[in-house]
């Protein structure tokens, strides 16, 4: 089968080498043309352009920053769109506003060209060794197409529902990951207060209730003073900021990601915004001068 592939950032490229690795012939195209050079190396073909990795393509993945750059690449600027064929389906696994997934996929339909909106979560690690989570929302029959193809990228490949669907369960995990972050960094803090050392706080609670797949990726990083991304502040920014966005148009609360959403833009605001999340540490370091170690 053969696949356009658009998008080879931290987590583009790794996903395009595991397809490239299970036989799918890619042709690929980034702004970035280092990260071209090196998938075109694993065995892909090079683009010129965004819109010519859609020629002869039964399936487009894009794998881009936020909603405004899908929808440049394939209705405004690029209009991969048009070079689509009718019959043929765009899996966008950008992580974007489900409200935009509806719209760019209402745009598609006129055309005849099938959506899924399949962001993931998982971050780099599990993109170079092909076990993301996917989640998906769209038709069941195009789902069922194209659920092997997405296994190459996924150990976990769950369809949520309709178009949207995937974007809606990639904000509630968003969520989940923020708010429990800041959780840790908070909780460490207090014990660094207090005297007690946090790699001893972290190895006495994480295998009990406290513990989590967040404070196990998250919390090693805070005591190394290793911020190097992994998933970044301003992504996460941008996540927070569709979480509020979708939640403000369907009346639906979000106290806490609200004030991690604040905690995250003074970060960026000092310069933080390309650290990796677990940075969030950094907001408490500030309040409470003092620095997270592991004694
Ligand atoms: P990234 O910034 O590393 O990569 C984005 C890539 O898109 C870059 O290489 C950039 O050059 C390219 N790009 C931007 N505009 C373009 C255009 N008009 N045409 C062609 N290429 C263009 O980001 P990433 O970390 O790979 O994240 C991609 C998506 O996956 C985001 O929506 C992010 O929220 C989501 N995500 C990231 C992680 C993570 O841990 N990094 C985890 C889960 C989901």
């Amino acid at each position: 089968m053969k696949i356009g592939f658009i998008g080879l950032g931290i987590m583009g490229r790794p996903m395009a080498k595991n397809l490239l690795k299970a036989g799918y012939e890619l042709t690929v195209f980034d702004l970035n043309t280092e990260a071209v050079d090196d998938v075109v190396k694993a065995g892909a073909k090079r683009a010129a352009g965004s819109a010519q990795t859609a020629r002869e393509a039964e399936v487009v993945i894009t794998m881009l920053p936020n909603s405004p750059h899908v929808q440049s690449v394939m209705l405004d600027d690029d209009q991969v769109a048009d070079a689509m064929e009718a019959g043929t389906t765009l899996i966008d696994m950008s992580s974007i506003n489900p409200i935009a997934s509806r719209a760019i996929g209402a745009a598609l339909a006129k055309k005849g060209v099938e959506m899924l909106d399949a962001p993931v979560s998982g971050g780099e690690p599990k993109a170079i060794d092909g076990t993301l989570s996917i989640m998906v929302g769209g038709k069941q029959e195009v789902f069922d197409r194209y659920r092997e193809l997405l296994g190459c990228m996924g150990a976990s490949v769950v369809r949520c529902g309709g178009l949207g669907a995937g974007n809606v369960t990639k904000l509630c995990n968003q969520i989940v990951v923020a708010i429990n972050i800041a959780a840790v960094g908070e909780a460490l803090m207090l014990g660094k207060k207090a005297g007690v050392s946090p790699e001893a706080i972290y190895q006495a609670i994480r295998g009990g209730l406290a513990g989590s797949t967040v404070m196990d990726a998250k919390a090693p990083m805070m005591m190394d003073r290793n911020f190097k991304p992994g998933f970044k502040i301003d992504l996460h920014i941008k996540d927070l900021n569709n979480v509020l966005e979708t939640a403000k148009s369907l009346d639906s609360p979000t106290l806490l990601t609200a004030q991690v959403m604040e905690m995250m833009k003074v970060l960026h605001a000092d310069g933080s915004g390309q650290s990796d999340h677990s940075a969030l540490v950094r907001f408490y370091e500030k309040l409470a001068n003092e620095e997270i170690t592991r004694v």
